[in-house]
């Protein structure tokens, strides 16, 4: 490992766990063996003391789920770093695969006319997120593993922005950050705890493009998170 690499990964907190693989694969960064249990655990520690610069190149050099196979680019997140309100979604679709920012197809248009509707903008006093950072195959569900390996780095993000509340968008997110197997419909309508922030679960907007009659659950759903926010405030 030369020396301008070896500093890179040490100002990313990364050494010794990402090391370069020999033969035609040298210029990729490879995580060690990820079975290891204890490279996981340095993992998630490292990750933990990341600032976002270092978080956001972390990301974009992941390779510690099968989705980085198939990506065309991370998704990281986007919006107001110090946010009230965080949106976190299940994982980008094709459009953001493509262009590497959450929510930007249809479902994205309808995201923002949520948050307009309660008024709120993309970017102001709002992030946005995903439980997963690369493209499932085929708009697949991310799995249960997948999830796993990616949740250090949306953590870290949630650590960071510090939201006063969390909106979960749709059932994948709702399960994973709840670790719950309870359906989407007994989770809405309450309000949850995620390590301390109060957290809301709604439909991901994409369903309610497909099922258009959910729309006015959706409009109780942040109704009540608007309701919330205040008496947070
Ligand atoms: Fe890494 Fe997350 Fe992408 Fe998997 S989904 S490769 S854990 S960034």
């Amino acid at each position: 490992m030369n020396d301008r690499r070896k500093q890179i990964l040490n100002e990313l907190n990364l050494l010794p766990l990402w090391q370069l693989k020999s033969g035609t694969q040298r210029q990729s960064h490879q995580l060690r063996s990820l079975s290891e249990p204890d490279s996981t655990i340095n993992l998630s520690q490292s990750i933990h003391h990341m600032d976002w610069d270092q978080l956001k190149q972390a990301v974009s050099q992941c390779t510690l789920c099968p989705l980085h196979q198939t990506r065309t680019n991370t998704v990281f997140g986007v919006g107001d770093e110090h946010a009230d309100w965080l949106f976190i979604g299940e994982g980008p679709g094709a459009r953001e695969d493509e262009l590497g920012e959450p929510f930007v197809g249809p479902a994205g248009k309808l995201l923002d006319q949520m948050l307009a509707a309660i008024g709120l903008k993309r970017g102001d006093r709002v992030y946005i997120a995903n439980i997963v950072k690369c493209r499932p195959p085929n708009n697949r569900n991310p799995s249960t593993e997948e999830a796993k390996q990616c949740e250090p780095y949306l953590s870290r993000q949630i650590d960071m922005i510090k939201p006063k509340l969390i909106i979960a968008l749709g059932k994948v997110a709702a399960q994973n950050l709840l670790d719950s197997d309870d359906s989407i419909s007994s989770l809405r309508g309450k309000t949850h705890d995620y390590r301390g922030i109060p957290l809301i679960v709604t439909y991901h907007p994409a369903y309610l493009l497909r099922s258009l009659p959910e729309k006015a659950k959706a409009w109780k759903d942040l109704c009540f998170a608007k309701t919330t926010m205040r008496s947070l405030v």
